[in-house]
């Protein structure tokens, strides 16, 4: 297992330019003691950032030469993601949506990341759940995403959602995801476990792990105190999520990718001056849970 951390660590008011703030991230932990760091490109597609603008693959490349100085590997990473109402909302600008989908995925190659993380369309604005209609849009909506990625050698892990309205929201359960991944029949397509995700929606978490067994590719780490619809995404044992069987099950089933710290509110309201010292504890922290299941990196 590998310790990685999302690279949204720092303020929106911070004074690094948009196109400096990846490498300033990257710096900053890398300093801290981490080798692996989860890009989240969501940040990175927005306007006014370098993946909005022709030419981003300057950027990109830009990204990977710091990387490779620093000593850097981003083995999972985040891509943009439809907010929750968006992703069904057929009134939006969905061509541009879509082309920073494939924005993701062509940086994820270009930087050698092998696990891409998506959200599936959840059908949260539906006034009525309807499995069967979600599992049918998502599997269709997709497959070209998937097409790209695997011609680009980049694989798609869907992520555990929760319920953030009065109803389901599809993929808020490992079974989904499970049907979700299994239904693209390629094992360039698997799952991403987000440990506070799975709280809000009352997971039984070792369970769900023990379901997922090999499809699990990358994990997001990260606590809350399982009410519903609050993504606190706390430090861990700062909610009140139970590690110990979770980590003992991330073992148990021979997980060997990242154990990525998505604890952004750590870092985030900080000044940049400490930023390094709390990245630094998270580094220790997610060590030792890393100890804890016996199979260091
Ligand atoms: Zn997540």
């Amino acid at each position: 297992m590998f310790l990685s951390i999302t690279s949204d660590i720092l303020s929106d008011q911070d004074a690094v330019l948009p196109e400096k703030r990846l490498i300033r991230a990257m710096e900053l932990c890398r300093g801290a003691g981490f080798r692996y760091i989860d890009l989240n490109f969501a940040t990175h597609v927005q306007p006014g950032f370098p993946m909005a603008a022709p030419g981003w693959e300057r950027w990109a490349d830009a990204v990977g030469e710091t990387a490779a100085r620093l000593g850097v590997s981003f083995r999972q990473s985040h891509s943009f993601v439809y907010r929750t109402r968006e992703s069904t909302d057929m009134t939006i600008d969905r061509a541009r949506y879509d082309e920073r989908i494939r924005r993701s995925i062509r940086a994820a190659a270009r930087l050698g990341v092998e696990w891409l993380v998506m959200h599936a369309a959840d059908f949260d604005a539906d006034p009525d759940y309807d499995f069967d209609k979600a599992r049918r849009y998502n599997l269709n909506y997709w497959q070209p995403f998937i097409d790209l990625a695997a011609r680009e050698g980049v694989g798609i892990a869907f992520e555990n959602l929760f319920a953030s309205g009065c109803h389901r929201r599809y993929c808020s359960t490992a079974e989904e995801l499970i049907d979700l991944a299994e239904g693209f029949r390629t094992p360039l397509v698997g799952v991403c476990w987000d440990t506070g995700h799975a709280a809000v929606a009352g997971q039984n978490q070792p369970a769900a792990i023990r379901l997922i067994g090999s499809l699990l590719k990358c994990t997001h780490i990260h606590d809350n105190h399982c009410r519903p619809k609050e993504d606190e995404h706390l430090i861990p044992y700062y909610g009140s999520i139970d590690w110990p069987p979770i980590l003992k099950t991330l073992a148990e089933i021979g997980y060997a990718g990242n154990f990525s710290l998505e604890i952004k509110q750590a870092t985030r309201p900080l000044p940049e001056a400490v930023c390094g010292d709390m990245l630094r504890f998270l580094n220790a922290l997610g060590r030792e849970m890393i100890r804890q299941t016996g199979k260091e990196q």
